[in-house]
């Protein structure tokens, strides 16, 4: 590695380090924001930036020295500085977890290939990492929420598909979404991505025009916070989370550092930023996921009874009424002769919109279909939602794999999960998360497979049916 590459890559860590101490404080306020509460004699509903981060149990304000990301838990050996109760180990893991994905992603760009030499630090591919480290950053915060509270803040993935729209505008970058609407099937499909998204925000109008609102995306209302229990009026600060056996957790996080030194020792670049990219999501869940402790297994109870409406089959049949519009409008815009500009925006565009539809609109088909199969809500609205954000960064040809590999990564942890007889009810958001993080680096050699099966090798001169992602063969 050259010594530029290494000082960028040291940068990458800290900044997701920093990030990472960032979506602690998100995580714990995005949920209660609004909430009105007591803090050292001042009421007030509680927001991004007050009260301002606190012990639990001492009230007493961090103060900068002991707010270094990672170091000041180890510094103050997982202790507050000002009373001797201690601090949850989730916070150190969220951070190293966030380093290292965004460390592991930066060098699976940059220095060891994912992407072949579609990336060159910093004049190509720059918008491409700030897009998908956006993204990084706010799926490991709704994985968080979702594992906290069983609901995903649709602010999240609105942010994330603002984002990836506004990079249209950067030409096209390697690995973003695009179509081409230079052969027939491509057209067909541009005009599918038109009809689609002018119905689906009818059907989006709709459902905010019956029922204004919620500020997060799942079916169920919870009305008592998981963690506190405490009122709307509550005198007192909700306090974060706080996990279990910490010797446990930090054996199994020194292992797993240890591993990665080795795989970069021992094994190949491209291996090694996979494994780097792997080790910092597993700290993560580590430390988001429950390990013990009785609030979430209450909560998950409460949401499971919530789904099992009697009148969950007849409520879903009313909302697969809702997927008319759409279906109605992407056939008859497929019709209808509607003139599409070739410019590398329009592009980016449809590749965005249609990574959108597809997503949002396997886990909304899912949802319906799982509904109606066992009679018990299957996925919330807010899994919807976020799948469309992903389809937006992630494009139409790696979506789809995100929904299929999702079920895999759960049952894998619930299995580990019951191994060590624990609660294994969790909700769905964090997996679809996590898979979507991988299939970052995962998605190219699939799809380069997947594309090999529907369209043999051609020809050299013939152009594509689809113009494949810049970049996105792996080279
Ligand atoms: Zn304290």
């Amino acid at each position: 590695m050259e010594l530029s590459n290494g000082v960028i890559a040291f940068f990458m860590f800290v900044l997701g380090c920093c990030i990472g101490s960032f979506l602690n404080s998100l995580i714990w306020r995005l949920p209660l924001a609004g909430r009105r509460i007591t803090f050292r004699g001042r009421t007030g509903p509680l927001t991004l930036h007050w009260p301002p981060s606190h012990c639990p149990h001492c009230h007493a304000a961090v103060r900068w020295q002991h707010n270094i990301p990672v170091w000041s838990w180890l510094a103050l050996r997982g202790r507050c500085a000002d009373c001797p109760n201690p601090i949850s180990i989730r916070y150190p893991l969220v951070e190293l977890g966030t380093g290292l994905t965004f460390l592991g992603l930066y060098l699976a760009y940059f220095v060891t290939g994912w992407y072949g030499t579609a990336f060159a630090f910093p004049e190509r591919g720059f918008v491409t990492l700030i897009v998908d480290l956006f993204m990084c950053g706010g799926l490991l915060a709704i994985s968080a929420i979702d594992a906290d509270w069983f609901e995903i803040p649709l602010v999240i993935p609105g942010l994330m598909a603002l984002v990836a729209l506004g990079s249209i505008f950067w030409g096209l970058q390697p690995r973003l979404p695009s179509l081409a609407t230079t052969s027939y099937l491509g057209r067909f499909a541009a005009k599918f991505t038109i009809g689609g998204t002018v119905g689906s925000l009818v059907s989006i109008f709709w459902i905010y025009w019956r029922s204004p609102a919620p500020a997060c995306g799942e079916q169920t209302a919870l009305t008592s916070p998981p963690a506190s229990g405490a009122g709307t009026d509550a005198a007192e600060v909700p306090t974060p989370r706080v996990h279990g056996r910490v010797g446990v957790i930090l054996g199994i996080t020194v292992l797993l550092v240890l591993l990665l030194i080795a795989s970069w020792i021992f094994l190949s670049g491209k291996t090694a930023s996979l494994f780097t990219l792997i080790a910092g999501l597993l700290l993560f869940l580590l430390g988001v996921l429950p390990t013990s402790g009785q609030p979430v297994e209450t909560l998950a109870e409460e949401v499971f009874e919530e789904t099992a409406v009697p009148s969950a089959r007849l409520e879903m049949l009313k909302e697969s009424l809702l997927l008319l519009p759409p279906l109605v409008l992407a056939v008859a815009a497929m019709a209808a002769p509607i003139p599409l500009p070739a410019a590398e925006w329009c592009q980016r565009l449809f590749g965005v919109l249609l990574g959108a539809l597809l997503g949002g609109g396997i886990v909304w088909c899912a949802r319906i279909g799982g509904t109606l199969a066992f009679g018990r809500v299957a996925m919330g609205m807010g899994d919807i939602y976020l799948m469309a954000a992903i389809g937006a960064v992630l494009g139409w040809p790696m979506v789809w794999i995100v929904f299929f590999l999702a079920p895999f990564l759960a049952l894998a942890w619930a299995a580990v999960w019951k191994l060590m007889g624990r609660s294994n009810v969790l909700p769905y958001g964090p997996w679809l998360s996590v898979a979507a993080i991988l299939i970052l680096l995962l998605g190219p050699p699939i799809t380069h497979w997947y594309r090999l099966q529907l369209f043999p090798p051609a020809p050299p001169h013939a152009a594509p049916l689809l113009a494949p992602p810049a970049g996105g063969s792996g080279g």
